[in-house]
């Protein structure tokens, strides 16, 4: 046998399967910032763009006071821990910021990860196994998906935000030990946002447990800010949160999990992405912990953020544009189009814009958009600058009245 054609035969299939990619455009590329992340970023190509595409939500990302914490941190703990938790990786700042997590979120107990991918990898199968059923809505996070795989409990799939077909599912799962209905608190993709309020009604008349995965929410949904779930009023109704500390609560990275001690201390000591990989750094966890300190203390940046949510939404829709309609900073501007929403995203690159166009299957066919992410970083004329040129890339595309 040649050995060596073998070896080549998988990595000239490889290069075939990217080169399929790249002709049907859904090659993806990177786009390399040479400044920090902001309202406005410089890209490699030296130019300035307004940012209406990260995850950004409280622009704490690059903020100063952000630096400054995790400088203070990383003095006084290190760099790292070279150690997972139980070996010798705890130390009092991962502790703390447990601590200030459950209590924000106005949960019992919290655990970190290092990524909100790990908690929801982590979550499901140290609880539940083959006598239970686990109900997700179609539309749940990769890593949610993902998750529920690692898991033996039997699996249940609601149409997405349909509550009726989730009563189905929950009929369906009757005869299961215990259930859990799981859905994203927000949906990145068009800024909906979960019916917790009925949900969590059904869950009660059915006996069934609730989680849901906070990314898109905590730190700015609800009147201060603590998520979907105050949003909805429905804190205290909810048994499992998932979330990161990747986007609005600073934008480093990091994930968690926060519910009764009993789930917390079980994860401990069963949750793989816990216990075989490294510690969440000093850094991370020192300005996570200052981050929850200012959102307790001021409800000001989330005030802000959807100050300019608003603002956006109302302008943006005046102009003619087809938004979906909502209250959420992910604003999806729709041009149901693949072709004509790449087209659009590069004529507002252009033009000092920085959007990403989503087209299938990161979204339904036809379904084609850019999605805006508004920041509380953004000011009036960095928004009014970005309208601008949505104004005149809608009207040299057609999309709005010219
Ligand atoms: C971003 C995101 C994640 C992953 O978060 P990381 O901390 O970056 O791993 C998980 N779930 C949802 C809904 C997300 O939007």
């Amino acid at each position: 046998m040649d050995t060596t054609a073998k070896k080549n035969d998988f990595y000239t299939e490889l290069a075939g399967k990217l080169d399929t990619l790249r002709e049907q455009g859904l090659y993806k590329t990177e786009r390399v910032l040479s400044s920090r992340q902001g309202a406005e970023v410089r890209c490699d190509d030296g130019r300035t763009l307004i940012n209406l595409c990260a995850n950004n939500y409280l622009g704490l990302s690059g903020d100063e006071s952000m630096v400054r914490a995790a400088d203070y941190a990383t003095e006084q703990y290190g760099y790292g821990l070279s150690s997972v938790r139980f070996i010798c990786g705890t130390q009092t700042v991962h502790k703390q910021l447990e601590q200030a997590l459950s209590s924000f979120l106005g949960m019992e107990d919290c655990i970190l990860y290092a990524a909100a991918f790990d908690a929801n990898g982590g979550v499901f199968e140290p609880l539940f196994d083959e006598n239970d059923a686990i109900i997700s809505d179609a539309l749940n996070h990769a890593s949610i998906i993902d998750g529920i795989r690692l898991c033996k409990a039997a699996r249940f799939r609601y149409e997405h935000n349909d509550m009726a077909d989730l009563e189905r599912q929950l009929q369906a799962a009757a005869g299961k030990r215990h259930k859990i209905i799981v859905t994203d608190g927000v949906f990145s993709m068009d800024g909906t946002i979960a019916q917790l309020d009925r949900i969590c009604d059904l869950a009660d008349k059915h006996g069934a447990l609730v989680m849901i995965d906070e990314c898109h929410a905590s730190g700015f949904m609800g009147a201060t800010g603590r998520g979907t779930h105050e949003h909805h009023g429905v804190m205290g109704r909810i048994d499992i949160i998932t979330g990161t500390l990747g986007k609005a609560l600073g934008g480093a990275m990091g994930g968690f999990t926060a519910a009764r001690k009993e789930v917390i201390q079980t994860l401990r000591q069963k949750s793989r992405p816990y216990l075989f990989s490294n510690s969440l750094a000093p850094a991370i966890a020192g300005a996570s912990l200052a981050v929850l300190e200012r959102l307790s203390a001021s409800t000001e940046l989330r005030d802000r953020l959807h100050g300019n949510t608003a603002y956006f939404r109302k302008e943006i829709a005046g102009m003619g544009f087809i938004i979906k309609p909502g209250t959420h900073p992910v604003v999806p501007v729709m041009l149901f189009d693949a072709p004509l929403a790449q087209r659009f995203a590069a004529r507002l690159y252009e033009l000092g814009v920085l959007v990403t166009g989503f087209f299938y299957p990161v979204v339904p066919m036809g379904q084609a958009r850019v999605r805006v992410q508004l920041s509380a970083a953004h000011t009036r004329a960095q928004l009014d600058a970005a309208l601008d040129a949505f104004r005149q890339a809608g009207k040299e595309l057609g999309l709005i009245p010219a």
